[in-house]
Parts: structure tokens; C-alpha cells; sequence
């Protein structure tokens, strides 16, 4: 039993077993099998599982999501914990080195995490933080079936939110801050804290919404076209502030793909659900406009570009600023609408 546990273990790691020993008969393969993990792991290479190479192979076993992860005593140990690591440095977190274990570094890092992806910061990575890791993993495979028209895709959907694969373009970000407001904040960091509740409320609905970027990065607007294509989205978000020299400009603005004579028309549609449901929630309107903007005009999707307001308004900002979540609640209302409307 304990040789079938050892043998279970060592494939999960992708280690070939011969299939004559597998169900609990120690042979050379299985031995070789604990070799090269050992000499993958650093550990003395001598096909005997020893303690050290037991707990080395107990960590090695779990996956993120297997267990919650906390900050405890002794610290947890694990791949899984590996996983987190690699995540949130790729995000920008500093979790400090892959060591696999949880640290107070890596529990300082998630925190910061959870506090920017608007999720409980409560420090266990639980089901609410890995759906805030998965909003952010954009790394889809490639390669789509025949491409349908918009139209004909919204359509052959069956009506509502859940399912819908959501791309939430968060503008700007990293070396790019976008409209600077007069007390120093910045565009970036505003649209990243709306894009992150929105997040989280379809999430709630059921619906698979993903972010193009983090807090802390910023790829171009054509990488996160190519994203969204790869993704397979069924709709893009781009959100902005707009920016204006005169301090009195204000209103929110919302644009949909338009060049030349061409425009999208259930971007359009989409357009202008999202501009009424910010009116609703108190925002003067200047209306949608037809833009070939790169996130527009790449996007594979019906793609909308929604400014709320104005970051140089300093009055409209800190409305902004205190209304996010209502934002966040007009944009999500919009949406369903636009997925529940009958195509016309
Ligand atoms: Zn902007």
C-alpha cells in the first residue's frame, strides 16, 4: 500500500512508472522513478525513500487550490505554495524567491494582492483569492474554430451573463500612469480598482471575466487586443478617465469601434447601454462616439472604451472616487442587459 502511495505520488510528478510494477511493486522503474526526483529535488541521489525524500515528495505533491494557504506555524511548505509565489511576482507582488515556502514575505505579498483585487483580505488563499488569481491568468491556448461574425456569436449564445467570457482592460499601468488628478492619483491606479470590483461582481454572476493587466504592469493596447482574440472573449471593457487642460470639463463618454463608413453595431448597442447606466448613476453625458482606437479596432469582439468622467475635474474625481462600487454595480447592470437584449 505504501509503495502504491509512493508510485501514485511520483506519476502525478510526471515520473514513468513501468506498468508490470505499478499498483505496489517496488521494481527498477519505480527506483528510477525516485531517483530523478531526488536528483530534481537536490536531494543525495540513492533510490531509498528516506525521510527527506518522503517530505520533499509530499510537497512536491499538492497543487494550488488543493488546500487553503495561510500564514502558520511551522510555515507551510508546498508547490502549491510555489505556485502562489510565481503568480504574484508575475503579477508584480513581491513574494520574494520560489522557495516554496509560506513566509511572511509571501503573506505580505498576498495581502497586498487581495487589497488590490477587492477581495477579503483576510491572508488564506482560499476559493474567492485563487477566482481573483484566475481573472488574471490571460495565458489562453491559441488556435480559434472559424471566425463567426459578432453578431451571429451574440446570438447563437444563450441569454445572460453566466458563461460569458468578459475581457476588463484596466488602461494604462506600469511605467504609464494615463490622467494624473490634481492631489497626485493617477488614472491607472482609479480604472484598476473599477475594472477589479467589476471583476469580482461577474464573477458573482457567473460569468469568466479576466483582466489584461495587474496593478502594477502595463502592456501595449495591441497585446491586449491579441489577449482578448486569444481568449476568446465575448465582449472587451476598456476603461479610462478622460483629461482635460480646463479643470471644468466633465461628463462620461463612452466609444465604440468605428473607421471610415465601418462601424461595429453591437458595439454601438453595447455603447450606449453602458453610457445610459452611468447617467443612472449620476454621471452628467457626452455621449458615445464611433473611434478606431487600437483596442477598438484589433479586438476580435464587440469592444467598448467607457470614460466616466474627467480625472482633471477635481469635483467629478473625487465623485468618482467615491462611487466606485456603484460604477462598478451601473456597469455590471449594462452588461446584463446587453447579454439578455434580443439581437435586433
Ligand atoms: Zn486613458
Amino acid at each position: 500500500m505504501a509503495v502504491a502511495d509512493l508510485q501514485a505520488r511520483l506519476e502525478k510528478l510526471k515520473l514513468v512508472i513501468d506498468a508490470s510494477e505499478l499498483g505496489g511493486t517496488f521494481g527498477p522503474s519505480t527506483e528510477m522513478a525516485i531517483k530523478a526526483f531526488q536528483q530534481r529535488s537536490g536531494l543525495d541521489v540513492d533510490g531509498i525513500v528516506g525521510e527527506a525524500t518522503w517530505k520533499a515528495l509530499v510537497e512536491s505533491s499538492w497543487s494550488l487550490g488543493d488546500r487553503p494557504l495561510r500564514l502558520s506555524q511551522p510555515f507551510l511548505r508546498g508547490d502549491d505554495v510555489r505556485e502562489l509565489q510565481a503568480q504574484l511576482n508575475a503579477l508584480g507582488f513581491t513574494a520574494g524567491k520560489h522557495d516554496g515556502i509560506f513566509g511572511l514575505g509571501t503573506a505580505g505579498a498576498l495581502r497586498d494582492f487581495q487589497r488590490n483585487l477587492a477581495v477579503d483580505e483576510d491572508g488564506i488563499v482560499g476559493h474567492e483569492t485563487l477566482r481573483a488569481l484566475e481573472r488574471l491568468r490571460m495565458v489562453i491556448k491559441p488556435g480559434l474554430g472559424p471566425r463567426i461574425s459578432e453578431r451571429e456569436a451574440r446570438r447563437a449564445d444563450p441569454p445572460g451573463l453566466a458563461g460569458k467570457r468578459i475581457v476588463l482592460d484596466p488602461g494604462h499601468g506600469g511605467d504609464d500612469a494615463g490622467g494624473i488628478g490634481l492631489n497626485g492619483q493617477t488614472e491607472a491606479d482609479w480604472v484598476f480598482r473599477v475594472s477589479a470590483k467589476l471583476g469580482l461582481l461577474l464573477d458573482g454572476h457567473h460569468a469568466h471575466p479576466m483582466l489584461t493587466r495587474g496593478p502594477y504592469d502595463g502592456p501595449d493596447d495591441s497585446q491586449r487586443a491579441q489577449l482578448a482574440n486569444r481568449f476568446r472573449a465575448d465582449l472587451l471593457l476598456s476603461i479610462h478617465l478622460n483629461s482635460h487642460p480646463t479643470p471644468i470639463a466633465a461628463g462620461a463618454a463612452t466609444y465604440f469601434f468605428q473607421g471610415g463608413t465601418v462601424a461595429s453595431e453591437p458595439g454601438e448597442h453595447l455603447a450606449e447601454l453602458i453610457q445610459q447606466a452611468l447617467i443612472g448613476a449620476g454621471r452628467a453625458d457626452c455621449g458615445t462616439h464611433g473611434k478606431a482606437y487600437p483596442i477598438l479596432r484589433e479586438t476580435q469582439m464587440p469592444a467598448v472604451v467607457v470614460e466616466p468622467g474627467f480625472i482633471t475635474n477635481p469635483e467629478e474625481f473625487r465623485q468618482l472616487g467615491e462611487s466606485t462600487d456603484d460604477l462598478a454595480s451601473a456597469m455590471l447592470g449594462a452588461l446584463e442587459r446587453y447579454f439578455s437584449s434580443e439581437p435586433d
